[in-house]
């Protein structure tokens, strides 16, 4: 892979089917690549490139022994009782898979079509993620509209007053920030290790807090046979607002996970997506509309200054974005759906 990259960079050239003339024999003359094999591994040489081009880097991107291997339907089958074959360059191996339950439904849910797999190895365990593509339904035509907005205090607020997650979860990152601190100030070779650990913990708490709060969201809104309003989350770092305290759980947040969950699982369900642009959203009044950004008197609280409305902010705010979602419909309807899966060889 990286002597494909390494041609592809000096020759300029990203397109997969002008890297094949280029590597295609040598990648199997020099390295002893399989015909399968040699594609997969120009395929992710073209992407890198590409990728490393587009981030305005001016290094090849290089690989190393330990780096994932992609796998294409050629090159690895899945076989009875859990088993996967593999090829390598010492020829074909078999694994075993250590599904999980919820691995286990999937692959064996004939409505998901099993694609693609990468071959990763972390801390000396060899993990199989398998992609599996399934078509969306047909949205259903919504009875109306649930607001959801994203926020620091409670991660997500709907239109209904319902909010998602909050307080413990703030206080697990809380306690988690500290330690994280505490170690960088230390610097040591243990402290080091400590800190990826936790970053890992961190990504997979997010993760799984993203997956509870975004499947009863979609759930309730499937339920109710209403369509999902969401903020456009591409400015909610420019939100100026923002105070500096807040700042950092704010943009640590994975909040751009979360918005592909609730995107992904509502396609899924058929309920329509629809952006609204986030101006205002929390400083105008849903009962009169009047906009001043005195009315949201703190982080939790909003009161009119002129019809005297008083609400919880978050949930003032979702409730204008059901409202924007139903004058300025952009409704998003991906096409095509996919999942990724891991599985323990
Ligand atoms: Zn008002």
């Amino acid at each position: 892979m990286s002597y494909c990259a390494s041609l592809a960079w000096e020759q300029a050239v990203t397109n997969k089917n002008k890297l094949h003339t280029l590597v295609y024999h040598a990648t199997r003359e020099q390295f002893g690549l399989g015909a399968q094999l040699a594609c997969c591994a120009r395929d992710k040489a073209a992407e890198a490139v590409r990728a490393a081009r587009s981030n305005g880097s001016d290094t090849c991107p290089t690989f190393t022994t330990d780096r994932s291997i992609r796998y294409d339907a050629r090159t690895y089958r899945l076989m009875s009782l859990d088993r996967v074959s593999l090829n390598t360059m010492q020829g074909r191996v078999v694994g075993q898979l250590v599904l999980g339950e919820y691995q286990r439904t999937r692959l064996y849910d004939t409505t998901w079509k099993i694609g693609g797999a990468e071959l990763i190895r972390r801390d000396g365990v060899w993990y199989l993620h398998i992609t599996q593509t399934k078509a969306n339904p047909t949205p259903s035509e919504p009875t109306g509209v649930l607001g959801v907005d994203l926020g620091i205090v409670n991660l997500v607020s709907d239109s209904d007053g319902e909010q998602y997650s909050g307080e413990q979860v703030k206080r697990v990152r809380e306690r988690r920030f500290k330690h994280r601190q505490r170690l960088q100030k230390r610097n040591t070779r243990r402290a080091r290790y400590r800190l990826r650990q936790l970053a890992r913990k961190e990504a997979r708490f997010a993760k799984d807090t993203n997956h509870v709060i975004s499947k009863s969201l979609v759930e309730k809104a499937r339920r109710e046979r209403k369509a999902l309003a969401l903020e456009d989350l591409t400015n909610i770092r420019k939100r100026g607002t923002v105070r500096k305290a807040q700042r950092r759980e704010h943009s640590s947040w994975a909040f751009a996970q979360l918005r592909a969950f609730i995107v992904y699982k509502a396609a899924l369900a058929g309920v329509p997506v629809q952006f609204v642009c986030p101006r205002n959203t929390s400083r105008t009044c849903s009962v009169c509309g009047h906009c001043d950004k005195h009315n949201r008197r703190s982080q939790g609280h909003f009161q009119c200054g002129v019809c005297g409305h008083t609400a919880n902010a978050d949930t003032n705010a979702a409730i204008n974005i059901s409202r924007a979602a139903v004058i300025q419909p952009l409704v998003l309807r991906p096409t095509g759906e996919e999942r990724a899966q891991a599985a323990a060889l």
